[in-house]
């Protein structure tokens, strides 16, 4: 099972969805008996939603691109 420093160096990895199976397997273990750990990851999921919704507000751009798809295709 990982340790809290190799937790921390996948965390990103891990809520990316990037992590393999194995690795992500070993993660959840260690997640579910560390709540320092778990604390860490909630953390970075809540930045990385905050980062990705603040990207879509300062760029409308490709948000009317996807619109624009999106109606093409109901068309
Ligand atoms: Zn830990």
């Amino acid at each position: 099972m990982f340790r809290c420093s190799e937790v921390a160096e996948r965390a990103s990895l891990l809520t990316d969805g990037e992590l393999g199976f194995w690795p992500a397997l070993n993660m959840k273990l260690h997640l579910a008996m560390c709540r320092g750990c778990r604390a860490f990851i909630e953390q970075m999921r809540v930045t990385r939603d905050l980062t990705a919704m603040a990207g879509l507000a300062e760029d409308p751009v490709p948000g009317d691109e996807i619109k624009a798809a999106l109606a093409r295709r109901q068309m």
